[in-house]
């Protein structure tokens, strides 16, 4: 039978079920595999963030991969800097944007010490705000993201990216960045990807995930090849529930669409399985 990948998602064991439910629920339904990404220290209650809050956060979330792995599904653990904690920082914060991001570079350096250690296997979320913000935010959220770039091509690591989703432009503009840091593509994920994106991001060797929610899942399936993976993006908040799929029920509904298609087969692996060995180098 087939098993399920979830490219991305996060879990909050201070407010929500934590890694090792989410784990376990997941396994049950068909999940064989999680890229597990941190929050920002404020969803695990850490104020003010500060350098000592990430570094807090970025370890905690090591535990969570750790409670994950339990349930003996194959687990990769990511740590990043959201964009819209540059937003957060400045706007309730109080810090300027060069604060910012000496800050942010300051916390992919622990990530960085923690991927060579073994702890970690990526960085993300990095990237540039979706929504409408100041120039100098986005600038500040760019040169974070570049770092991260580096970084994934000094270690060989992924590197999962939040991004506006502007089709050609949104993959052009990283594809400069990595072109010129001599970037390995198929590392770089363009995550929470539209068809768009993922088309642009797939002709130029980029990976991507696509919001498992069930309008997305047929229409990806049905209207893409297999260039893509699923993601839940789940929030683990009980503020949010089911934001953006819960992991358990995207398994169930690409698992059932798996059984009534069995035309499918062949593609469905390649989205689950074979894009994420390629894209995390396990077998
Ligand atoms: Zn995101
Ligand atoms: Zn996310």
């Amino acid at each position: 039978m087939l098993q399920v990948a979830d490219a991305h998602l996060h879990s909050n064991p201070i407010r929500g079920f934590g890694a090792k439910v989410i784990a376990e629920k997941f396994k049950q339904a068909g999940g064989w595999f999680m890229a597990l990404v941190s929050l920002s220290p404020t969803a695990y209650n850490l104020e003010p963030p500060s350098l000592e809050s990430y570094i807090k956060a970025i370890d905690l979330h090591i535990l969570e991969c750790r409670r994950a792995r339990e349930s003996k599904i194959k687990v990769m653990c990511i740590s990043g800097f959201h964009p819209a904690d540059v937003d957060k920082l400045i706007d309730y914060y109080g810090l300027k944007p060069l604060e910012v991001l000496n800050l942010a570079y300051r916390v992919i350096d622990e990530i960085a010490s923690r991927v060579k250690k073994g702890l970690l296997d990526g960085i993300g979320e990095v990237g540039r705000q979706h929504y409408k913000t100041s120039s100098v935010r986005i600038l500040v959220s760019e040169y974070i993201l570049e770092k991260a770039i580096a970084l994934s091509r000094d270690l060989n690591i992924p590197v999962h990216m939040h991004l506006e989703q502007e089709g050609e432009a949104t993959v052009h503009l990283v594809d400069i960045v990595a072109s010129r840091l001599g970037a390995y593509k198929h590392k770089l994920l363009f995550h929470h990807a539209d068809p768009k994106v993922i088309v642009e991001a797939s002709k130029r060797g980029y990976p991507s995930s696509i919001a498992g929610i069930p309008k997305l899942i047929e229409y990806a399936i049905t209207n893409l090849n297999a260039i893509f993976m699923f993601e839940s993006d789940y929030l683990d908040d009980p503020k949010r529930p089911g934001v953006v799929a819960y992991p358990w029920v995207m398994a169930e509904n690409i698992i059932r669409i798996a059984r009534e298609h069995l035309e499918l087969e062949e593609k469905l692996y390649k989205i689950n399985v074979d894009n994420i060995i390629k894209l995390y180098g396990i077998e």
